[in-house]
């Protein structure tokens, strides 16, 4: 039943904050844990996709509604248009406590056909109040709208990458910093390797980094959405390098090596206070609605993200 999930040895108490938390999970996939957490939570709060199970109103209220929040304005930013209501609501499992480490999961199932929305979303986040609603829920949000567009299995540098991109100022600046740190410490990968991992490494966080850094360069370059055109481009026949030679003018992997590493060098990838995300701004109604393709009963895989924190 379940596709793949990785237990991973971490020192850090985030670390075993994240093992319990990925353990809990593995239990849910089996169908014990979903029921328990929600009677157990006591308070539900339902949205339009989503169905919120947390120890208090106020908090399932507050994520509910940031959840569509996120929901609407990153299928905007990075797809350019809204996506559809699904047809099956996602719940998300809130675990908050105000020293929990931030993490998240989120695993859904994709369609053998590849053209059906994905289903059987299951979202567990847990953290501070402020955490999970800065950056985890945002992140694992961008994970559904990723995967109802593409509707298929994203490398995960690109996918870890943009979803970090969104966190609050105070977590991308710990992943800027792990990243420096790997580059002068050769723990850097490969990105010839990187564009074809389609599965976590054992160590995830310098993927996570790397991602994060990489996403950023090339959003920087051209937005969201042209980085969204390129990934379609690259996923359609796993031509990586062709792909970013066309969208981002690069002679080769090598030349986009050395100017990726100029611009971080160069500072490209400061972070600064006016680089905070202002969420809850778009007012437009202009729906462009992406196209409801038919519904087939058979599911291919199961894909479980994470968030992956630092401390
Ligand atoms: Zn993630």
């Amino acid at each position: 039943m379940v596709g793949y999930f990785l237990s991973r040895r971490m020192t850090s108490k985030q670390g075993v904050d994240f093992l319990i938390y990925a353990l809990l999970l593995l239990l849910s996939l089996c169908g014990t844990w979903q029921g328990g957490t929600a009677k157990a939570q006591g308070a539900r709060s339902d949205s339009n996709n989503f169905i919120v199970f947390a120890d208090s109103k106020e908090l399932a209220s507050d994520v509910s509604h940031m959840a569509e929040v996120y929901r609407k304005e990153l299928a905007l930013k990075w797809l350019g248009h809204e996506l559809p209501q699904w047809r099956m609501r996602c719940p998300i499992f809130v675990k908050e406590g105000p020293t929990l480490g931030a993490g998240g999961a989120t695993s859904f199932t994709f369609s053998y056909d590849g053209y059906s929305e994905p289903g059987d979303w299951h979202m567990e986040i847990q953290g501070s109040s402020k955490r999970i609603l800065d950056s985890v829920l945002p992140h694992e949000v961008l994970h559904t709208v990723f995967a109802t567009h593409f509707r298929q299995k994203l490398p995960r540098w690109a996918d870890e990458g943009a979803c970090t991109s969104i966190e609050d100022l105070s977590e991308r600046t710990k992943h800027h910093k792990l990243l420096l740190r790997n580059l002068t410490s050769n723990k850097g990968i490969g990105l010839r390797r990187m564009f074809k991992m389609y599965e976590y490494p054992k160590d995830m966080l310098p993927l996570y980094a790397q991602g994060y850094s990489l996403v950023k360069f090339l959003v920087h370059q051209k937005g969201e959405q042209e980085f969204i055109r390129f990934v379609e481009e690259g996923l359609e026949n796993e031509e990586w390098e062709s792909a970013l030679c066309r969208r981002y003018e690069v002679d080769n992997l090598a030349d986009f090596q050395v100017k990726w590493l100029a611009w971080i060098k160069n500072g490209g990838l400061k972070i600064a206070p006016d680089t905070e995300i202002v969420w809850g701004q778009t007012t437009t109604t202009k729906k462009k609605l992406a196209l409801v393709r038919p519904i087939y009963k058979k599911k291919k895989s199961l894909i479980t993200t994470q968030k992956q924190g630092i401390q």
